[in-house]
């Protein structure tokens, strides 16, 4: 319908019935055809003018039909209308964008990922998973100490990124390494800067860092390399030194905003929080480690706030070795499952139910003591049997335990959907089996940042095997998957280099490590929105650009379906929209209208 049909900037239904009965006449639709665009007319009549309409865009909506289509509007955070006209109703209050033709994906759902971690860091954390070279580094430590209040002000980053792909010689893969004392100093002269990977390091730190730390007595080597290691490290010091002097309510608030940003710059609206190794507040704890009972508190105050600009899910993690699980049991019966609002809720237990997974541990008694409070279960699986003879893989004592569990709850696990996570080295008969008790998996490409193909003498894959298991999930009745980031730690946020390292095999270092298991980059997209709203329950809402849904999309700074693979790592939004709301704008698109 063309925009003559509008008057004053209202559709009428009168204009409606005229090109309706016009485009039946032609033979060119139906009358049941237009007896539906009558009620879609009505539908817009009643909720009056929209508030944003995106158009002249390749807008894949992630539907059953995997539908592209050229314009959305959007209205009161919902999709109104999805389709190649906008035919939606235009007011003086109507907000409209012209996408100039650029793709745009829903909204990205981690279903399990660790940014309420994020929300808590000590110092100003800097994410580094977008640096391919040091001298990204260098850009993005002098941009974020352009914004720093003083010279005290710690640039920090706690894990989610690997020196493997901080490249010495940009056109290299090979060359990856920690900036040295010199390059951090180059970037950062006046504050101190602090870096390490994964849970527990290796780490540098540059010579303003090195200075404070040194004065409370870490250990700094003369070239600014901080050692890691377990259970205490010269990294895990320093840790405890940054939380103890940096950390406090305002700055948590702080952390967490600037943890919604990096989000929304990499496209994911809505997280599935997995929780934190619970913190003992000694040098013991790594990266991972906050405490499980106030860490949610300053999310949630940004919630109060009005300040919050993404979706979280909060699950409950418990690692209890004591057979009784005494904290587990008070979880399940003070709190509650799947409740909140469209912008925060709590989740299920996981992705730890009990401390261990072996006959010793209460992992098995645990299950079961989630199936009859009526939650889910999240628990995830980094082994694999290394020789047919050798011990079971965690997975496999994982499944056995939900089976038990489902036997004493029948249909729990299918109802209340549970969960395995990560599963590098499942094998096609335990999919089978969890298949048959209508379990499910989530699967994950941190192995793109160390990992490597001789882990295994078995699989001469690093895992996860995505191909044979989205292949098993295509199946009748097959089990449901989705991709996940298991940030921030072990493994970065952005959704872009897991869909990389899903779609290529390949790892920061270039190096095929998963061969024979790539997905298609429509495969991995549809696992990161379709298939995570489903692992959120909450498919009716979320996942898919379609009519009803709640108003989630990413306008994206290059054609995610076109680009070469390694432009994939490059991908970023240049347009985040949450419930209708514009929460990231880079400025590229003309938004003023
Ligand atoms: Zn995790």
């Amino acid at each position: 319908m063309a925009g003559n049909d509008r008057k004053n900037g209202r559709f009428t239904r009168r204009d409606f019935m005229r090109t309706a009965a016009a485009a039946a006449g032609a033979g060119v639709i139906g009358s049941a055809t237009a007896e539906r665009e009558r009620e879609d007319d009505d539908r817009r009549e009643q909720h009056g003018e929209a508030d944003l309409i995106l158009q002249n865009g390749r807008i894949h909506t992630m539907d059953a039909k995997n539908s592209v289509v050229s314009s959305v509007s959007i209205k009161d955070g919902r999709f109104l209308e999805v389709g190649h006209e906008a035919r939606t109703q235009r007011g003086s209050r109507t907000k409209i964008i012209d996408l100039r033709g650029r793709t745009v994906v829903p909204g990205i759902i981690d279903n399990h990922n660790h940014i309420v971690l994020m929300g808590n860091r000590p110092g100003f954390h800097t994410p580094l998973e977008n640096a391919l070279s040091i001298q990204d580094v260098q850009r993005i430590y002098a941009a974020r100490a352009a914004t720093l209040p003083n010279r005290d002000a710690w640039i920090t980053t706690i894990g989610g990124f690997h020196f493997n792909h901080l490249y010495a010689n940009p056109n290299d893969k090979t060359s990856g390494r920690f900036p040295t004392l010199a390059e951090l100093d180059a970037g950062v002269p006046n504050n101190p800067a602090f870096m390490m990977i994964s849970f527990t390091g290796p780490g540098q730190t540059n010579s303003a860092g090195a200075s404070v730390l040194r004065a409370h007595g870490v250990n700094v080597g003369s070239d600014g390399s901080v050692a890691g290691g377990f259970p205490i490290s010269e990294c895990s010091k320093a840790l405890l030194y940054l939380r103890q002097t940096l950390l406090n309510p305002a700055e948590r608030r702080r952390s967490v905003v600037d943890a919604m940003n990096h989000a929304l710059l990499v496209g994911v609206t809505t997280h599935l929080d997995q929780g934190a190794f619970q913190a003992t507040n000694t040098a013991t704890d790594g990266a991972a480690h906050e405490d499980n009972f106030t860490m949610h508190i300053p999310f949630l105050q940004i919630y109060d706030q009005g300040k919050a600009t993404l979706r979280l899910r909060i699950n409950f993690l418990h690692m209890e070795s004591d057979p009784s699980t005494p904290e587990l049991m008070q979880r399940l019966k003070n709190a509650f499952p799947f409740i909140g609002n469209d912008w925060v809720k709590t989740g299920g237990i996981g992705e730890f139910i009990a401390q261990g997974v072996n006959d010793a541990s209460p992992f098995k008694e645990a299950a079961k003591r989630v199936a009859r409070a009526g939650w889910r279960a999240e628990v995830h699986s980094l082994g694999r049997r290394n020789t047919p003879t050798s011990a079971p893989a965690d997975f496999e004592f994982e499944i056995q335990g939900f089976e038990a569990a489902n036997g004493e709850v029948p249909g729990i696990v299918r109802d209340r959907r549970w969960v395995i996570a990560h599963v590098p080295g499942i094998t096609q008969e335990w999919i089978d089996r969890l298949q048959a008790i209508g379990g499910n998996l989530s699967l994950t490409g941190w192995q793109y940042l160390a990992g490597n193909p001789t882990a295994s003498t078995v699989a001469p894959y690093a895992g996860p095997p995505f191909r044979m298991i989205v292949d098993s999930s295509n199946r009748p009745d097959g089990i449901h998957v989705g991709l996940s980031s298991d940030g921030m730690q072990i493994a970065p946020m952005n959704p872009w280099i897991h869909m990389y390292y899903a779609t290529t095999g390949l790892n920061a270092r270039g190096v095929l490590i998963n061969p024979n298991q790539q997905i298609s980059r429509q495969e991995a997209l549809s696992l990161y929105t379709r298939q995570n709203g489903w692992f959120l329950r909450e498919e009716d809402d979320l996942g898919s650009i379609e009519e009803g849904k709640l108003a989630d999309l990413v306008v994206l700074n290059s054609d995610y379906f076109t680009v070469p693979n390694d432009d994939l790592k490059e991908i970023r939004s240049v347009l985040t929209v949450v419930g209708g709301n514009t929460m990231f704008d880079a400025g590229v698109l003309d938004t003023r209208r």
